[in-house]
């Protein structure tokens, strides 16, 4: 197959990270007989340096014409005064809206060998294997803003069409796994939430009737995420549930520094990027966790090429590495000795290779 994949290394370990992940999609072609063009483009603070502007034209029509997009991690403090004119999120916020993704994939399992890099107990953490849609474009952070001396207001806003077509991803996920959906809301308080659960109820009764769907509250959620995580299979949240929700299941998996997510639309083509950040404090030093964007390069095979199989052996790879014992520093135990960032990149590549 040929496919045109942007790679966006973006900020501070965003490049690092992201170089790995080139290798490691470099080998996958050669080694299944696929040809990957992985253009490069400037994004975020990088290109706000280098043109004004963090999605310069150049940067946005490669996007909208590749068939996924591979992204590190944008911003950092260069980029964050109060006054600043162009900053980094703005550009990612853009490019979001540009590729008309709507539905944020987080999924977190539990690696056994990292079982014990987790500062919750290790018996609760076995088997957690779950998926969160998240939606992305509507609800609180979208709504009109306004503030007076004396009073703010945020307006949370939802439609049935936002709620439908993200309902239809999680159903469409849910039936590749386990076929459970928890869908959260805020439903006795909410009126938003009112509307979400009976567009989902209704979704899921008549486009999914082989789904088992149950709703909880989100301070239910927040709760039995850390009580019983291996409970979940796919859980569909709004917005800002989901914004929260995610970080605090991504300490299930002991460090940030290793899950993936995908952004997705209508069409195949979707963004893909490691949940962290760009980690200023460690940029520039080699030694940042490349797992988080090796597997997001996976979820870019699987998702936007179809290239299930070509996904899972980058995931076993992972997994195998992760068993014979290769550790960056955010997931080595006490005196557990460490490697760099290329180091794992290798580490991964030579299971691949085998
Ligand atoms: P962060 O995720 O960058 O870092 C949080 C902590 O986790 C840091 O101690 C960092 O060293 C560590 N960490 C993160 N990724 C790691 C990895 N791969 N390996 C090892 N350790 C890792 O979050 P932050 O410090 O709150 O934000 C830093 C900058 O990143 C800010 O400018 C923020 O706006 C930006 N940010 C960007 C994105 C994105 O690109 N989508 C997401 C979140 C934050």
């Amino acid at each position: 197959m040929k496919a045109l994949i942007a790679v966006l290394g973006g900020d501070g370990i965003g490049p690092d990270v992201v170089a790995q992940a080139v290798r490691v999609l470099g080998a996958t072609a050669r080694h299944f007989g696929h040809e990957f063009e992985l253009a490069p483009a400037l994004f975020g603070g990088a290109a706000i340096d280098a043109h004004g502007d963090g999605l310069p034209p150049a940067t946005l029509d490669l996007c909208k014409r590749a068939d996924g997009v591979l992204l590190g991690a944008i911003g950092g403090p260069k980029w964050s005064a109060p006054d600043a004119k162009a900053r980094p999120e703005t550009a990612l916020l853009r490019l979001r809206r540009e590729l008309g993704v709507y539905a944020n994939l987080r999924p977190v399992a539990v690696h056994p060998a990292l079982r014990d890099a987790s500062t919750i107990k290790a018996d609760v953490l076995d088997g957690v294997d779950l998926l969160f849609v998240r939606e992305l474009t509507g609800g609180i952070y979208f709504g009109e803003k306004r503030r007076t001396a004396t009073d703010a207001t945020d307006v949370c806003t939802y439609t049935v069409a936002e709620i439908e077509r993200v309902t239809r991803v999680a159903g469409t996920l849910a039936r590749a796994r386990r076929k459970r959906v928890t869908s959260i809301d805020k439903s006795n308080v909410l009126e938003t939430s009112r509307l979400w659960r009976s567009v989902v109820e209704r979704v899921i009764a008549t486009e999914f009737p082989d789904i088992a769907l149950e709703h909880m509250l989100v301070d239910a959620a927040a709760m039995h995420l850390i009580r019983r995580p291996r409970e979940f299979d796919v859980l569909l949240t709004e917005n800002m549930f989901g914004d929260i929700l995610t970080d605090e299941a991504s300490m299930l998996a002991g460090s940030l520094g290793v899950l993936p997510s995908a952004a997705l639309g209508d069409g195949s083509r979707g963004l893909y990027e490691p949940i962290h950040g760009s980690a200023p404090d460690i940029a520039g030093r080699g030694i940042a966790n490349p797992i988080g964007t090796i597997l997001s390069a996976a979820l870019l095979l699987r998702h936007s090429l179809g290239l299930d199989t070509e996904a899972r052996a980058i995931e076993r790879a992972v997994s195998e590495a992760l068993e014979a014992g290769a550790r960056t520093a955010d997931i080595a135990g006490p005196g557990v000795p460490v490697m760099t960032t290329g180091g794992m990149g290798e580490e991964i590549l030579k299971r691949l290779r085998a």
